[in-house]
């Protein structure tokens, strides 16, 4: 698996035309492809730790909490903690290593239990420093996990089926996880400005939590996003560019930003600050635990976009085990794409290891990501834990968002309609079996993504004030 990641990576840029800086040519909001193998390991503004406000001389040191270090996620080579995504000796993702807590798994449940209601009461297991939930940010988290009855019923799930509902957070997607923990991450290296690429909602969401914080925030998307997607990014006040060109030029744009001295002291969260944006992730992984009564699920259905989510979740539920806070016992995980856009499920369907990219064509725009980063992880654990990927159509999206609404009331945004669609279609083909406990994803809201549903609702009857009128509508 080490270096089918590795050779997945160089087979993307061998691929995809043009290349940039940092490589993300199929890159979406999430971060995808961070890695360059022609120019590895940029030591973005390494030094910012020491020029930027938050430093307090040439030896700070920088406290993360629990972060040991950066790890190579090929090699296993480890690097002081930094504003760095790459592997200096095989150009590998870094990812966050971590001195965890040892000792009674009781005592760190109580302190879990007793902290504060959102993310930042799993701090001694987060990058973040020990004093974290005292500063201004978002606090996302503890969203609902909706035990979903009606849903299983219509679904056949007789095991327990619960929904994971993040559209509750600050700015109603997932991504007020990933953004907190890199705004300390920016914090502890003496960043001053906020960045990302976006397609949307990694965009407001920096932008919020920008504004709560005291960052100053530069955002880039393309110019011609929805309106909802644009105004929603440019409320809370940080600059916001509308690139002319498609996502891919926005991405190769930052990273020449990245590059250049007009980016110094900038955190680009999904870029020079991915390793730790990526951890926030694991964050799901501990409340869906929690919320069961620190147990495990036996299924999980997960979107991918780059993949980053799953392999995050399946590290966190990993942790929650090594240190006895669950009781060990198999859990499946299952990807979940749209077909216009599902380049991780064509690989797991053909056996294969290396990840094609493709040309997204779907709904689900925020899981369009063609070329993802971390499709071979995604396959790795799919297969490891006896999950699988699957896809659904747009239309099998659609349904699925009104489905869910109409059991549940939840209003999922797309990826919502992606990862309940899934999980019907892994029912009917018998790849996920109905009589175990599971919990499928939402992870945005309804409300984001209004064009999808649409031209297919809107009012029953539109009528006079009339009783009669009521009458003729047939709806007496
Ligand atoms: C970003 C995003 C995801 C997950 O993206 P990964 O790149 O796979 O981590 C899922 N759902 C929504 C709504 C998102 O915006
Ligand atoms: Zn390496």
């Amino acid at each position: 698996m080490r270096r089918k990641g590795l050779a997945s990576m160089a087979a993307h840029t061998a691929t995809t035309e043009p290349t940039d800086a940092t490589g993300a040519t199929g890159a979406t909001e999430s971060g995808d492809n961070p890695v360059n193998p022609a120019n590895p390991a940029p030591a973005v503004n390494a030094g910012a730790a020491t020029t930027g406000p938050g430093a307090s001389g040439p030896a700070a040191a920088i406290d993360l909490g629990p972060a040991a270090a950066l790890s190579c996620r090929e090699c296993g080579h480890r690097v002081p903690l930094g504003p760095v995504f790459a592997c200096e000796e095989c150009f590998g993702p870094l990812e966050v290593a971590y001195d965890l807590p040892t000792g009674d798994p009781e005592a760190l449940r109580a302190r879990i239990e007793a902290g504060p209601e959102n993310i930042w009461r799993y701090a001694p297991l987060l990058p973040v420093p020990a004093d974290v939930a005292g500063k201004p940010s978002l606090n996302p988290g503890r969203t609902k996990l909706i035990k979903a009855d009606r849903l299983a019923r219509e679904l056949g799930v007789t095991g327990g089926l619960h929904v994971k509902d993040d559209s509750g957070n600050p700015t109603h997607s997932f991504k007020d996880r990933v953004v907190a923990i890199a705004v300390e991450a920016a914090r502890a290296f003496g960043f001053t400005t906020l960045s990302c690429s976006s397609t949307g909602n990694l965009a407001g969401a920096v932008g919020a939590a920008a504004a709560r914080a005291g960052f100053r925030s530069c955002v880039f998307i393309p110019h011609d996003l929805e309106a909802g997607k644009v105004v929603m990014a440019a409320v809370y006040g940080g600059e916001l560019v509308g690139i002319e060109g498609t996502y891919d030029d926005v991405n190769r744009f930052c990273s020449e930003l990245i590059g250049d001295e007009i980016g110094e002291g900038w955190g680009f969260v999904n870029v020079n600050l991915r390793p730790y944006y990526a951890e926030g992730s694991k964050t799901l992984a501990y409340e869906i635990c929690e919320q069961l009564g620190w147990r495990l699920p036996d299924n999980l259905v997960v979107p991918i976009a780059s993949g980053s989510q799953l392999t995050k979740i399946d590290k966190g539920l990993k942790e929650l085990i090594a240190l006895g806070l669950v009781e060990e016992k198999p859990y499946k995980i299952f990807g979940a794409q749209a077909e216009g856009c599902s380049p991780v499920s064509r690989a797991f369907k053909d056996g294969h290891d290396v990840v094609r990219p493709v040309r997204p064509d779907t709904i689900a725009k925020s899981l369009a990501i063609g070329n993802p980063a971390d499709g071979p992880y995604v396959l790795d654990i799919a297969r490891r834990t006896g999950g699988t990927v699957e896809d659904v159509t747009d239309e099998q999206i659609v349904d699925a968002i009104k489905l869910l609404a109409r059991t549940e009331g939840v209003f999922a945004e797309t990826a919502g309609g992606v990862t309940v669609g899934v999980l019907r279609k892994l029912i009917e083909t018998g790849q996920l079996d109905p009589a175990a406990e599971t919990v499928v994803l939402n992870t945005g809201d309804g409300l984001k993504t209004l064009d999808a549903v649409a031209p297919s609702t809107g009012p029953s009857a539109v009528i006079r004030p009339t009783l009669a009128s009521f009458r003729e509508a047939g709806l007496a």
